[in-house]
């Protein structure tokens, strides 16, 4: 192809915090974010910073709360219970994967639904489901993609769109989130015999798989756009170059590259996206309440 269009996500993200930014500046008191962060994971360390930074571009206050790898269950759920009682907090995001003893089911049903920021609790799952989720709060991977399809001026109704993968917050999620918006719809997972008579057909495929390169140029049709969730840090196949590591995709960038109309990068694709996404939320949120 050659007007290569790139979903470039880290762009759109900036926009977007511009756009909140304007809203929340002149309020007197502003949505507030909480970060909850167990342990010392250095890649949670990482996202937790990220979003924190973002708080800041879009004029959000956020506040962390960082607990060591063994604090018990019932000391992080009675956290939990205090900030959705505690009303100079708008919304919490508790960053995941949680240390073994800690159930991340029983963490998510403990948050209130109106203060989860991430879109994951059930009730706003559920809300996604019966096509509402311009209303309530969307999981923030999915809304983040569909505002990029939508912001790029990608057309979605009446669209074949597949998604590979099926997991709750991701895949099955973003998949009812574009039924919502009129595209025909597959779901494709780990037993999808033949997968690539179905990506093939894709006018748009969602790639939410988690394994590195996974999609390659043969499995897609010539003009198909592509959104890559995935991420994954791989050895650098320049074993020559000074970064021992690099970013990559679920999606094979060089033998895709030639066949699509359009393909959002890793990193800087559905990544910030997501940020933006849980940000947008937290505004929502926020607005709704003062209502
Ligand atoms: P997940 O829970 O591991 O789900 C992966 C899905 O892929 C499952 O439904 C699985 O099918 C399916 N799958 C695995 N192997 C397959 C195969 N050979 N053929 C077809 N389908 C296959 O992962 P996730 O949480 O949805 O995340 C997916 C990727 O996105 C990961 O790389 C993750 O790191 C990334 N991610 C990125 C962001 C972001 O902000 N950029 C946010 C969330 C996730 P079964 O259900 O049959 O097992």
């Amino acid at each position: 192809m050659t007007n290569l269009q790139i979903l470039d996500g880290k762009a759109l993200a900036e926009k977007m915090y511009i756009n909140i930014k304007n809203q929340t500046e002149n309020m007197n008191k502003k949505p507030c974010l909480a970060v909850i962060l167990v342990g010392s994971d250095p890649a949670s360390q990482v996202y937790v910073n990220n979003k924190k930074k973002s708080c800041e571009k879009a004029g959000v206050t956020s506040i962390s709360i960082e607990f060591p790898e063994n604090i018990s269950e019932k000391e992080v759920l009675d956290k939990i219970e205090e900030l959705n009682k505690d009303s100079s907090v708008t919304g919490m995001i508790v960053q995941v994967p949680l240390p073994k003893h800690i159930s991340e089911e029983k963490v998510l049903y403990a948050i209130d639904p109106k203060k989860d920021m991430d879109g994951f609790h059930p009730r706003n799952l559920g809300e996604v489901y019966l096509g509402k989720d311009k209303e309530f709060l969307p999981p923030a991977t999915p809304a983040g993609i569909v505002a990029m399809l939508e912001q790029n001026n990608i057309e979605i109704a009446g669209k074949e769109v597949v998604v590979v993968g099926r997991s709750n917050n991701v895949g099955k999620a973003v998949a009812m989130m574009l039924l919502n918006r009129n595209a025909t719809v597959t779901v494709c997972h780990s037993k999808t015999q033949d997968l690539t008579f179905h990506t093939k057909r894709a006018d748009i495929i969602i790639a939410a798989v988690g394994r590195p390169k996974f999609i390659t140029g043969e499995m897609i049709k010539d003009g198909a756009v592509i959104v890559d969730v995935g991420i994954h840090r791989i050895a650098n196949p320049d074993t020559s170059a000074d970064k021992k590591f690099v970013l990559c995709g679920d999606v094979d960038f060089e033998t895709v590259k030639d066949k699509v109309s359009a393909i959002s990068p890793v990193p800087g694709g559905v990544g910030p996206m997501t940020v933006a996404s849980l940000i947008q939320n937290t505004l929502r949120a926020f607005l709704s309440k003062e209502k």
